[in-house]
């Protein structure tokens, strides 16, 4: 599995060198397949070792499956509800074969439905080490009854939930949901939006973005949770428990 990603980044890469080189062809460079990814390709941060192992497992990156999927991990960043970046370098959405094929078909609905929609990652499989990470920042705070306890794992440990939000290609910006993505609290739950809309604390437009997500999500065959409004499971809980294995 190594060979063939590495085989697909080449592959790519000299896609790209040659189109450039095509358009000055009485230059007559010659074409050269670089060793290292320029800055502007989105995968040039994935080469990581984490990444090398998830590919070796069978795991697959999402946006090799449909390159209009965005992914911009919450967790790689310090702008989450830890204020810590626990992912280090990696910064790329991987799933279990399976989900990947979800999450595709739920852009491609997304985007047959709303051409200036496209769907962002915030997260997706996330290693039990990373788990270890972000239950250490948390345990015995307020906050521990948010983080699943890595002893136990969380869907997305093994590589069978997503994290996502819609993003506005048009307005450059991601739709107002009524709250981010990681709000532990009440307006983030689904089973309480109506409420929060007749109070006023939710707005109409905050439930059809949602619901825009939700459909699309649900119609590609993935199961919304209760108390987030991001966080969807490719399969029922059990299934997945009985099925696959924890990625450590
Ligand atoms: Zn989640």
């Amino acid at each position: 599995m190594i060979f063939r990603g590495a085989l697909i980044l080449a592959v790519s890469m000299g896609i790209a060198l040659i189109s450039f080189h095509t358009a000055s062809a009485q230059v007559k460079l010659p074409v050269v397949i670089p060793a290292v990814l320029p800055e502007t390709q989105p995968e040039a941060k994935c080469l990581t070792p984490l990444e090398a192992r998830l590919i070796q497992e069978g795991f697959v990156n999402v946006r090799t499956l449909d390159p209009a999927l965005m992914v911009d991990l919450k967790y790689a960043k310090t702008d989450n509800f830890m204020g810590a970046n626990v992912y280090g370098d990696f910064n790329c959405a991987y799933l279990r074969p399976e989900a990947a094929l979800k999450l595709a078909e739920a852009s491609r609905i997304i985007r047959s439905r709303y051409p200036h929609l496209r769907i962002l990652v915030a997260d997706a499989l996330r290693p039990r080490s990373i788990q270890d990470k972000m239950w250490k920042l948390v345990v015995n705070t307020p906050r521990q009854r948010y983080v699943a306890n890595p002893a136990s794992g969380s869907m997305h440990n093994f590589g069978a939930a997503v994290d996502v939000t819609l993003y506005d290609i048009t307005a450059g910006k991601p739709l107002d949901m009524g709250t981010p993505i990681d709000h532990f609290g009440p307006l983030a739950q689904p089973a309480l939006e109506t409420g929060y809309l007749l109070s006023g604390l939710l707005s109409e437009s905050h439930l059809i973005n949602r619901a825009i997500l939700r459909n699309a999500m649900c119609d590609a065959g993935w199961h919304s949770l209760r108390i987030e409004w991001w966080h969807f499971d490719a399969f029922p809980t059990e299934h997945v428990r009985q099925t696959y294995t924890i990625i450590e």
